[in-house]
């Protein structure tokens, strides 16, 4: 837990969110600012600042988030099965927020390259 970040306070419940999936290592909401019918960000529970923070120990939080997004893929009946999953780490590739997070996007066509 960060007192100053965001998401571990939507984690704490000092922040609503909109959750969709959890379990004791992950937490899966809706983004605030959607860009696709479907966005869900999948965090892990525990406080890491991006992906370069997490260990060679950490299976079980990787897992859980690869987990939360397949099953979020098979049950949403917007996306069908087809999604992107990305995790942004650091400032120059688009992360804004400093705790580790995937976007779960899809319900359109997405396109290639991003921005
Ligand atoms: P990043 O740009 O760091 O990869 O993504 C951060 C995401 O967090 C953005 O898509 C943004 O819309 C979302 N976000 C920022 N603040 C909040 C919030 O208070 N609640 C929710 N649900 N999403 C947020
Ligand atoms: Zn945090």
């Amino acid at each position: 837990m960060d007192d100053s970040c965001l998401f571990c306070k939507i984690i704490q419940g000092t922040i609503p969110a909109d959750k969709v999936f959890e379990t004791d290592q992950v937490l899966a909401f809706k983004d605030i600012n959607p860009v696709a019918p479907v966005h869900v960000l999948i965090i892990p529970k525990r406080h890491l600042a991006s992906l370069n923070e997490l260990s060679e120990g950490d299976h079980e939080v990787a897992a859980g988030i690869f987990d939360a997004a397949r099953r979020l893929g098979a049950e949403l009946p917007e996306l069908g099965g087809e999604y992107r999953l990305l995790t942004s780490c650091g400032e120059s590739a688009g992360q804004v927020v400093p705790h580790l997070h995937f976007h779960l996007i899809g319900g359109r066509r997405l396109n290639w390259p991003p921005g």
